[in-house]
């Protein structure tokens, strides 16, 4: 223990603080940069009120005890940790599932920019409960979407309620990031009780939520290859597989053959159980597909297209969690006189000392531009939902760049927050009892799962620019240069002005540069090119978010606002042309022998 660090003396400071959901700061930026209307706009308030209130009262207490308990694998049944199964029951009650999904399946039909700040909400409370209703919904828009009449009547609406929950089941040991190695086998059937069906082989790893005790039922979203299909992704195909097979009334009855067989020990989030699923151990499991035969993983990627975007919300969850316990902490811990001082002032709280200031300043600058970009990338995709036409084209088109930079850029930083919340507590934020720990260990699966980062970055560059030659990327960068108009000329906005300025270059030469570069050479720069992107397209959310609170908030709110938005420009755009070089320098990294490292 070092010098002056008595922790019996600091015994309260060693509990994790309590969370409060930003509610002002979510409001804010929902009507900045995702405008709500009609019913909607009435119930914002009532809905961010009550979910905060349930993040707090219901998952928060959970979040620690849990973590140290972990979900376990019990004769054959995964038990979840005590509160789970309560809290769960209790979010069905409140209808809390169904938020943005059709009311025709009895869901509320509100916005996702909405169910986004919910969804922070959930994930910043309790990050291994969250992830349940998280999979859930990314199954229900994978059935809205494709699943046929029959399966959206006995599944759907079940799942919406959350009677049931889903899974998604991808990974398999040979078949991670690269879906085509995929082997679980779907062979066709057909008998009296089951009609025509298919009967699912195989194991499935990394199965997130694959077994649990919080409902009845678990939907498994599972792909698999039929005997005859073509070798890649081009062959495989989508099923449906429910662990009790449910007769015509929804009863869910005989158990079918499916089961898991291990969870996985791992770094954080220790209540979210990950099984190995073994299916087919008899004569199969019984499944029925989805969409068309080969067309399974064009199906699925509505369910990853959504789990990404909700993954990215993790990340600035996380961060916006650990900035709350950093802040507290910082004002309790005393330690130090702090620079400039007289010498016989006395000892201050740490948050007086300038550098732990720059850490809480970086800390919530970074989780606000975050907050904005997964707000913003989530009324696109409302948009894309309701417009039509031209503007529902290209609204889909944002949403589509969006959702990989909001994936991988927010949760990489939610790493890098969650890692300076540590810092911020010194040597207690290595102990696990002040929770800053388990947020950094919580933080670190996001940038690997649904996608890693990595892969993320191949979709922005490979795909997103390479469909378009970067049309949709130079849409939103006109946007960014019209409002840099705004900044320019006052004093006070001039560091926004010109890191904002310089970090556009950036990004436009690099996007100019990709689009023409090799693939190999582009996919070598595509990690920082995406990250260029999130730090410019969140330093021109931060100048939209200060301009806004000058126009029309109140004038503490609007100075912290702006000061906060120059933090932004003085620790994140500034940087953002140094990525050039990384982006450009794909043939060092190609020209490097392998062998060599
Ligand atoms: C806690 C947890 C929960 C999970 N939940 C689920 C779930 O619910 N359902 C599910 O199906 N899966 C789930 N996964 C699996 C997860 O999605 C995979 O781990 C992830 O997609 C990466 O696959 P991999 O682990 O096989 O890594 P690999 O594919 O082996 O990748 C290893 C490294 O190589 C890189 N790499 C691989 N291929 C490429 C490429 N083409 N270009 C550039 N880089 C590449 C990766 O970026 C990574 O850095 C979960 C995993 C964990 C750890």
């Amino acid at each position: 223990m070092g010098p002056g660090l008595c922790r019996d003396d600091n015994v309260k400071e060693r509990a994790p603080m309590p969370y409060a959901a930003p509610l002002e700061e979510m409001r804010f930026v929902i009507d900045t940069v995702a405008p709500l209307d009609g019913g909607a706009a009435d119930v914002a308030d009532a809905v961010l009120e009550e979910a905060a209130k349930f993040a707090a009262g219901e998952l928060d207490p959970l979040n620690q005890p849990a973590d140290r308990i972990g979900s376990v694998l019990e004769n054959g049944v995964v038990r979840t940790p005590p509160g789970f199964r309560e809290a769960y029951r209790r979010y069905v009650e409140a209808g809390w599932m169904g938020l943005a999904c059709a009311p025709e399946h009895g869901g509320q039909g509100l916005p996702v920019s909405l169910a986004t700040a919910v969804v922070e909400m959930w994930n910043s409370a309790c990050m291994s409960w969250a992830l349940c209703p998280l999979l859930n919904f990314g199954a229900i828009e994978l059935l809205q979407a494709h699943g046929s009449p029959e399966q959206q009547k006995l599944y759907l609406d079940r799942m919406v309620s959350g009677e049931w929950t889903g899974t998604m089941n991808l990974t398999e040991p040979q078949a991670g990031s690269d879906l085509g190695a995929l082997r679980a086998r779907a062979v066709p059937a057909r008998d009296e009780r089951w009609g025509e069906h298919y009967r699912i082989s195989g194991q499935k790893i990394f199965i997130t939520y694959g077994d649990h005790d919080l409902c009845d039922n678990i939907v498994h979203m599972v792909l698999a290859r039929t005997p005859d299909a073509p070798p890649g992704s081009r062959g495989i195909s989508l099923f449906l597989v429910p662990k009790f097979l449910p007769d015509a009334a929804g009863r869910p009855g005989e158990r079918n053959d499916l089961r898991a067989l291990r969870l996985e020990d791992k770094l954080g989030i220790h209540a979210s159980p990950t099984c190995v699923m073994s299916y087919g151990d008899g004569e199969g499991a019984v499944g029925w597909r989805v969409g068309e035969e080969n067309r399974g993983l064009e199906c699925m990627f509505t369910m990853m297209n959504s789990e990404r975007l909700l993954v990215g919300v993790q990340g600035v969850a996380i961060a916006e969690r650990a900035y709350q316990q950093a802040r507290e902490y910082a004002r309790t811990r005393v330690q130090g006189q702090p620079i400039g001082v007289p010498r016989d002032a006395g000892p201050v709280p740490i948050i007086h000392h300038p550098d732990v200031r720059r850490m809480l300043l970086s800390m919530r600058a970074g989780v606000e531009a975050m907050r904005a970009l997964t707000y913003l990338a989530a009324a696109a995709i409302d948009r894309s939902r309701s417009a039509e036409g031209k503007a529902q084209m290209s609204a889909q088109r944002r949403a589509d760049l969006l959702i990989p930079v909001v994936k991988a850029w927010c949760t990489d930083l939610g790493v890098d927050i969650a890692s300076m919340g540590v810092q911020v507590h010194g040597g207690m934020g290595y102990i696990e009892e002040t929770g800053a720990a388990q947020y950094l260990r919580d933080a670190r699966i996001a940038p690997i799962y649904e996608g890693t980062n990595g892969i993320q970055a191949n979709d922005l560059v490979g795909r997103k620019l390479g469909r378009d030659q970067g049309e949709a990327a130079r849409e939103l960068f006109a946007e960014m240069r019209a409002s840099l108009a705004e900044l320019a000329g006052r004093a006070e906005w001039e560091p926004m002005h010109r890191g904002l300025a310089e970090g556009l270059d950036a990004l436009e030469r690099a996007t100019a540069y990709l689009v023409a570069a090799e693939p190999a050479l582009a996919a070598a720069g595509s990690a920082p090119y995406l990250a260029l992107f999130g730090t410019v397209a969140g330093g021109w959310l931060m100048a939209r978010l200060a301009l806004a609170a000058q126009r029309g908030g109140e004038a503490g709110f609007a100075t912290a606002k702006l000061a906060t938005a120059r933090c932004y420009a003085e620790h994140y755009l500034a940087r953002a042309p140094g990525y050039l070089p990384a982006i450009m320098g794909g043939a060092t990294v190609l020209g490097f022998d392998p062998e060599l490292l």
